[in-house]
């Protein structure tokens, strides 16, 4: 854009061309990127308050794309949405961490589970409990090491076949986690509909928890949580004195660039071999 920036409208104009011009970079691609293999996992520890240990792992979804580099779900999962493709990504992305957990299993980690992050399109199919079922039976995995991270807009757009979906899934052992607690006006009601495992609280939360009002509201969501015998974690968790703040309010686990960014399988190991 250099050399336009003298007109101030000639430059969002290229600003904006170049916005459109990724975006239509990502939709044409998007659609091989799977048989391409050009998908990856990175998983990120969630970390148990009490004893320091590592509780679960956060699977994390990268496109590593041939011109653009590394892609961030943020820029591909609501195209993938839109276009449905996300139904057998988030498959892929199923199968994958479930065979991770399978191979850390095999190696003699066992203590922590595998946490998947699960669109509503995929909910809404009335085989996903199905497939799940099977990726599980045909990896050979107990289904109570896998955790299912779910967002508000489920809980809102809960119809029949997704709450059908849950109830199977939870009937096998699978656990469901409320993610990024707190930041859809989601009604409470939803919550009485179900039987959730855990809440996950925001990051944005947790980032300007020196904020007295995000204090109160971190406070009150573990108190909730804890009243309905939910585990409670916090995500985004960047410093020591956000990590005090948390574990002061009762907090459960913790995620976060303190403890680890997302990372390589094997890189990500390690911080389990570290707790030992
Ligand atoms: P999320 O599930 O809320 O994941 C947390 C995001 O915050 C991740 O971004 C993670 O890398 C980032 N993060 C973790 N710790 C920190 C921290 O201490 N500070 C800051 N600033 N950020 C932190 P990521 O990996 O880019 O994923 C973005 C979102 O994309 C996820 O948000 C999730 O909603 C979605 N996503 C990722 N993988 C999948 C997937 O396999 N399927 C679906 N449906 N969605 C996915
Ligand atoms: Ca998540
Ligand atoms: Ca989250
Ligand atoms: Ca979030």
């Amino acid at each position: 854009a250099k050399g336009k920036g003298k007109n101030g409208f000639q430059y969002f104009d290229s600003i904006m061309r170049s916005e459109v011009e990724f975006a239509n970079t990502i939709k044409r691609d998007l659609g091989l990127a799977l048989e391409k293999n050009q998908f990856f996992l990175c998983y990120q520890p969630l970390v148990d308050v009490r004893t320091g240990k590592v509780a679960s792992m956060e699977a994390l979804l990268r496109w590593q794309h041939p011109k653009k580099g590394i892609i961030s779900p943020f820029h591909f999962i609501p195209i993938a949405e839109e276009t449905r493709q996300i139904i057998s990504i988030g498959e892929w992305v199923l199968r994958t961490a479930c065979r991770q957990k399978k191979e850390w299993l095999n190696m003699g980690y066992s203590g922590f589970s595998v946490s998947v992050n699960v669109s509503v399109h995929q909910l809404q199919q009335p085989d996903f409990a199905k497939v799940v079922c099977e990726i599980l039976n045909e990896i050979e995995l107990d289904p109570r090491h896998l955790e299912l991270e779910i967002t508000e807009t489920v809980l809102i757009k809960a119809m029949d076949t997704v709450v059908r979906n849950l109830y199977h899934l939870k009937e096998i052992g699978v656990k469901i986690i409320i993610d990024d607690f707190g930041t859809e006006n989601s009604s409470f009601r939803y919550m009485q509909k179900f039987n959730f495992d855990g809440l996950k609280i925001d990051k944005s939360f947790v980032s300007e928890i020196k904020v007295d009002v995000n204090k109160a509201i971190v406070d009150a969501i573990i108190l909730l949580g804890h009243r309905m015998e939910l585990g409670v974690t916090a995500e985004g968790v960047e410093t020591k004195e956000q990590l005090d703040c948390l574990v002061k309010c009762g907090c459960d686990k913790v995620q976060g660039y303190y403890f680890s960014k997302p990372l390589p399988p094997d890189e990500a190991i390690r911080m389990v071999q570290k707790s030992v």
